[in-house]
């Protein structure tokens, strides 16, 4: 047990927790949790405890003989303090977390961003194996990314460093989830595509996807989308080629500046359409100077669903911390 951590990656939407073998990277046992959007301080803690407590009576281990509990959150935190500062997909701000958790159970607790730990899960266990510099982009409704610099999660000066997503493609254009306009997200991400078919079929395009959209939030599931190219609908493959074409160009940009060896694209969208992976690849290598683009190695993240918990675990070992 010497070597086992408890990974638990905290989620908008859900929580969901494992015993993660920090050596190898397996994961023993899996225990998910519903989450909905919480107001309560003491309730985010609460559901915290209960999906612990979940895992540790499934697998019967006693937590004292693991490295402690590592906790990936999608929000902006503080790492030294262990305070959750702002996550507006849970619902709540200013949040102590690891000092009581680590209370409770007795054992040490570190937090780390959602994107900052699944880039260490694909650094440990993933793409990002043998690599000591990489960048991981991944798209779902919105586009993170988490940066590995010389075998280590890249922070930047305010612990922001990776806000791709908010970088600006169209000067005045959409508006995004930020506050502002014309960024990468509003283009490029799943729901950037979701709003490109909505629109078309209401300029009345017929398309094989009309039944699948629930109309009461525009969400269209990543399969959904993937279903719809594979039967050749016009209206999809136009909107999913036009989306990833905008993330070539955001591809290009990371390569231009940053100059890493290997960009890992990860997230709903990317593992279930191709056509979207394989159209950013293509225009990337299109956009990006001769130089940085000869080595540009771009690949799929290889974890999943699995890399927020593994990385979250991967946060208990001491030699990345
Ligand atoms: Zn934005």
């Amino acid at each position: 047990m010497a070597n086992m951590a408890i990974g638990v990656d905290f989620g908008g939407t859900k929580i969901a927790c494992g015993l993660v073998d920090t050596r190898s990277g397996q994961l023993t046992e899996t225990a998910k949790k519903k989450t909905k959007i919480i107001d309560d301080k003491k309730d985010v803690l609460d559901r915290l405890k209960s999906a612990i407590d979940d895992l540790l009576t499934e697998t019967s281990i006693d937590i004292k003989d693991t490295l402690g509990i590592g906790i990936g959150v999608a929000g902006m935190i503080d790492r030294q303090r262990g305070i959750l500062l702002s996550a507006p997909n849970i619902g709540v701000s200013q949040v102590a977390i690891t000092e009581p958790i680590s209370k409770h159970y007795g054992v040490p607790c570190r937090l780390g961003n959602d994107l900052e730990v699944a880039a260490l899960g694909e650094l440990e266990f993933g793409a990002g194996r043998k690599q000591d510099s990489f960048v991981c982009i991944f798209v779902g409704t919105g586009i993170g990314c988490g940066i590995i610099h010389d075998g280590r999660p890249y922070l930047g000066t305010s612990g922001t460093a990776g806000e791709i997503g908010h970088t600006i493609v169209v000067p005045d254009g959409r508006k995004c989830g930020c506050g502002g306009s014309g960024c990468l997200e509003a283009y490029a991400s799943r729901t950037a595509v979701a709003k490109e078919i909505l629109s078309g079929l209401e300029r009345g395009y017929e398309s094989s996807i009309s039944d699948k959209v629930d109309l009461s939030n525009g969400i269209i599931r990543s399969k959904a989308l993937a279903g719809a190219v594979s039967l050749g609908d016009a209206l999809v493959i136009r909107s999913v080629v036009k989306a990833a074409q905008y993330m070539g160009i955001g591809l290009a940009n990371v390569a231009n500046f940053y100059n890493p060896k290997r960009i890992i694209l990860g997230g709903g969208l990317v593992e279930a359409v191709d056509l979207y992976f394989e159209t950013a690849v293509k225009e990337a290598k299109l956009r990006v100077l001769p130089v940085p683009g000869r080595k540009l190695d771009i690949v799929k993240a290889e974890l999943g669903d699995f890399a927020g918990i593994i990385g979250a675990g991967m946060l208990m070992n001491a030699k990345k911390s």
